[in-house]
């Protein structure tokens, strides 16, 4: 669903519009003053990054925060990235650990 942000030339106020369908589009008005003289804007919406995309900004030789980690979608990126860059294919295996890691359960075996 794409979000687009208008400036309307009439009463010059900025407006964003969230679209459920692409034939709204054509018709979209200021919601101020329903002119449709507007201008578009570049939108500042952004997509969910996908795990590839995570991976592929993510470097393993920068500091990390004390944030990274309470994102819990992080734990485990840097056990991936590395591997990737070692070259080992560890296959299905690694993402098994990653997922005990990121679930806790790894700590649950290393207690036993
Ligand atoms: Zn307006």
């Amino acid at each position: 669903m794409p979000i687009y942000e208008y400036r309307c030339n009439q009463c010059k106020k900025e407006f964003g519009h969230l679209f459920l369908n692409l034939k709204e589009i054509k018709q979209v008005r200021c919601k101020f003053c329903n002119s449709n003289n507007l201008t578009k804007l570049l939108s500042s919406f952004r997509v969910h990054q996908t795990e590839e995309s995570r991976l592929s900004e993510f470097n393993t030789s920068k500091p990390r925060g004390e944030d990274f980690y309470k994102d819990s979608r992080n734990i485990g990126l840097w056990a991936k990235k590395r591997v990737k860059e070692l070259g080992v294919d560890l296959g299905p295996k690694l993402d098994e650990i990653v997922e005990k890691g990121r679930t806790g359960k790894i700590l649950d075996e290393y207690n036993k």
